[in-house]
């Protein structure tokens, strides 16, 4: 389905959700920091910023409960949180390179364990993915193979028109379902052209030249010479739209307490750090070479895709300048 709508009409539809109780999350200042995070207004949304974490915690928050337990006496409880309390939510406002990383996470979460802490604000989430007119020195979504249009990972794609509003397009149900349901605010499309589109100042990788290189190169110097200046600090994981590792640890005393689920960085050392003292990947570089593996061999070989969707958040962030495109293009001139 195709329309289009006018800002103040977007604008009129996400008041109206809120209104209705649906929790609507977009890009907004927070202490002047953009972020994606629930908005009590329309007013607040900021979409001429990147937001400086990705979409991703909308469903996979930084921290989370996942049961809790108390004893007294000899008697244990314990109490599960429901997912079925998450709420509906419209996800809007979402950066292409955000949204497209969005299947890559349902992937993993729905694999050989079925996480349904992601599986049920996923089912209740519609995404409204926008599409990007400007790019920094960072990005890099063409790069692997995706573009500021990309409509991978939306339900609904707004694409900003000259003379404003936006033509919407539809590529699920939920999209189509909230059009219908707020058919008055939409209207059929203009022929207003497009808004220029972002135009990321990088050279399309060959990511099947990137993994072959890595399926024949775990041991190789490359390593040491990229890696040996991480910190380790797990910032790159953690603003990341695709990176996904957690840990569950239980948080109380002997009397109550709680089990929460944490974001964990394959950056930290103690990521791999066995009981028995043991740790397979003791130094920087070993980790440093899981981050690429992961994203650009491990991930292919599962899941045939990549785990990066070039969004250059990692780059903007390192605190010692690694720059993960550099190192990939690199790789893919080997
Ligand atoms: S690896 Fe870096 S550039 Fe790629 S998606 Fe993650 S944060 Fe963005
Ligand atoms: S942000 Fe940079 S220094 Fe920190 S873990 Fe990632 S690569 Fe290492």
């Amino acid at each position: 389905m195709q329309k289009y709508i006018s800002k103040q009409n977007l604008n009129t539809l996400l008041d109206t959700m809120i209104a209705e109780g649906t929790r609507v999350v977009a890009p907004c200042l927070n202490a002047g920091i953009p972020l994606y995070e629930p908005i009590k207004s329309a007013s607040e949304m900021v979409t001429e910023l990147l937001p400086r974490r990705s979409s991703k915690e909308a469903f996979f928050p930084v921290c989370e409960d996942i049961m809790s337990y108390a004893k007294e006496g000899q008697h244990v409880s314990l109490k599960d949180i429901d997912p079925s309390r998450f709420q509906e939510t419209v996800l809007v406002g979402v950066r292409p390179c955000d949204a497209a990383a969005i299947p890559v996470l349902d992937a993993v979460f729905s694999w050989d364990y079925k996480d349904e802490f992601f599986l049920e604000r996923r089912k209740k989430t519609t995404i409204i993915g926008l599409a990007c007119t400007d790019a920094d020195d960072a990005c890099f979504c063409s790069a692997v193979g995706l573009s500021p249009g990309e409509t991978k990972g939306s339900d609904l794609f707004l694409t900003p028109l000259e003379g404003g509003g936006y033509a919407c397009e539809t590529f699920s149900d939920k999209g189509e379902a909230l059009i219908t349901s707020h058919k008055e605010l939409f209207s059929e499309q203009t022929k207003a052209k497009a808004l220029p589109l972002a135009e990321p100042q990088t050279e399309k990788i060959d990511l099947k030249k990137v993994k072959a290189w890595l399926d024949g190169h775990f041991e190789d110097p490359l390593w040491d010479c990229i890696a040996v200046r991480c910190v380790g600090c797990g910032a790159c994981a953690f603003v990341c739209p695709a990176c996904h590792c957690f840990d569950i640890v239980d948080e109380g005393t002997e009397k109550a307490g709680k089990r929460r689920k944490s974001w964990d960085a394959c950056g930290f050392w103690k990521f791999t750090h066995h009981a028995s003292g043991h740790n397979p990947r003791n130094l920087q570089p070993k980790r440093y070479r899981n981050r690429i593996m992961h994203k650009f061999k491990y991930y292919d070989d599962k899941f045939g895709q990549t785990l990066c969707s070039g969004c250059g958040r990692c780059v903007r962030i390192c605190p010692v300048g690694i720059d993960i495109a550099a190192i990939v293009e690199e790789i893919s001139k080997k």
